[in-house]
């Protein structure tokens, strides 16, 4: 197949720019569904979208697959200074926060540093702490994660920490390390506004007791994956994964997370299979598309489906995953292992469009891209939020001000047509310009056991 590039791309990008279905996408996923929380019928709701809209396209080989899901229902949750009955301290539980009903003297701990703990001394064991979430200035950074361990180590009971948002805007957090088993939280944490964080250090140094109450458990229950392919016309046995999760945090309406993100995959879907019937164009590889539930608790998602179907061969060629699009324009891809990085730049290169190719020096295990590098399978994530060029207003990611009015759909129509000329490309290299994957998951174990407990730098 020779392949005029110069009338494909001209084809592709037309296509992403007037023919476009992002909107739509957009409006369904966060209007007419809203809230996806997997486990829910909503989640359920919009893996069945993406699977009408792979139908639509007449994909090959669809699917919805179910897997099971650790999911938490949070059913009553408290903050409490005891006296002080009229005051209703906002209160938001961390994810997987387990139960809890305490009444404990409330001691302010700063960032929960060791030099911190270590000057408090004795005092922590039975008490709740006041603690910083962000790191401390000018020390070594330190995992909110550990701090909670350290402190858990130390006696304290729960701990209560402040939003970092201004106006009494709280967001969903996580305690755990998702290196680790994301539902492990070392220490009960409960979220409080920025504003009544300030008015319980008061209360903090005046000795006041709080009363902590989270009524949750933990149960199982079903998530799903959306997948088709898009069958290769001359390496069909290999192939190229493009993902994105469809879920959300469990009051976040999920626009630019990740609603755009899943708007792009299907949209890159349609742009690939309409060259293929407008213009005779096929991906060389297979291009495997897949929506996946529960990224936001814990990646289950993405690794349900790397077990289901790459244990332990065989291996896409590559995955990439769409996540918070909306936070910028494109600028992109990070890759979790070098090997790649010279053929996908030079694929990047040929769009001339001034994208980059990047390696991350730490495996990342804050999306979907993680459970397929700990399988040993050359994944990357596109350039985003992380780095530079951040949109202020897509700053309300896992809340509910998560709208579509924060998208920019222009940049949105940009990353699918963009996309759709890169995956073709790199669809077509030939087998023998593709390094052989040598990435060995015994080395990477290793490689993830050595980082645990570091900071991520990119964050
Ligand atoms: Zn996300």
């Amino acid at each position: 197949m020779s392949i005029d590039w110069r009338t494909t791309d001209c084809w592709l990008m037309g296509e992403a720019s007037v023919g476009s279905k992002i909107a739509d996408h957009v409006k369904v996923l966060c209007d007419d569904i809203g809230v996806r929380w997997a486990g829910t019928d909503n989640e359920f709701a919009a893996a069945e979208y993406v699977a009408t809209q792979f139908q639509l396209l007449n994909l090959q080989d669809r699917s919805v697959e179910t897997f099971s899901l650790r999911t938490a229902d949070c059913h009553a949750a408290s903050l409490k200074v005891v006296t002080e009955n009229a005051w209703r301290i906002d209160t938001r539980p961390c994810l997987f926060c387990p139960s809890i009903d305490v009444e404990a003297r409330l001691v302010n701990v700063g960032y929960g540093m060791p030099h911190e703990l270590k000057s408090l001394g004795n005092v922590l064991s039975g008490c709740v702490a006041l603690i910083k979430s962000e790191y401390e200035p000018f020390t070594e950074p330190r995992l909110l994660t550990v701090r909670l361990r350290d402190l858990a180590n130390a006696g304290v009971v729960a701990a209560v920490t402040g939003s970092p948002h201004y106006g009494r805007r709280m967001s969903h957090t996580s305690a755990s390390d998702w290196r680790d088993d994301a539902t492990l939280v070392p220490l009960p944490l409960v979220q409080t506004s920025r504003e009544d964080a300030a008015r319980l250090q008061d209360r903090a140094v005046a000795g006041a007791r709080i009363s902590v109450r989270v009524d949750s458990d933990l149960r199982s229950t079903t998530s799903w994956n959306t997948l088709a392919k898009l069958p290769g016309a001359l390496i069909p046995e290999q192939s190229i994964v493009l993902g994105a999760h469809h879920d959300t945090t469990p009051d976040s309406l999920g626009a630019n997370d990740n609603g755009a993100g899943v708007a792009v995959l299907l949209e890159t879907a349609r742009l690939l299979a309409g060259v293929c019937n407008a213009m005779d164009v096929h991906p060389g590889r297979t291009i495997q598309f897949v929506s996946f539930g529960a990224e936001e608790q814990g990646l289950q998602g993405s690794t349900a489906f790397v077990e289901r179907h790459f244990g332990p061969e065989p291996k896409p060629q590559f995955m990439l995953a769409l996540d918070e699009l909306a936070t910028g324009p494109i600028k992109g891809t990070v890759l979790q292992f070098p090997e790649l990085q010279e053929l996908i730049q030079d694929q990047l290169s040929d769009l001339n469009e001034g994208l980059q190719c990047h390696v991350l020096s730490q495996l990342d295990a804050s999306g979907d891209m993680f459970p397929f590098a700990r399988r040993g399978i050359p994944s990357s994530f596109l350039w985003r939020w992380r780095f530079v060029g951040r949109h202020p207003e897509t700053a309300y990611g896992h809340s509910n001000a998560d709208t579509p009015d924060k998208l920019r759909v222009r940049e949105l129509k940009d990353y699918a047509g963009i996309l759709a000329r890169f995956l073709l490309r790199l669809s077509h290299v030939p087998s023998a310009d593709w390094p052989e994957n040598r990435l060995d998951i015994n080395e990477i174990v290793k490689r993830i056991e050595a980082e645990r407990g570091a900071v991520f730098r990119t964050m």
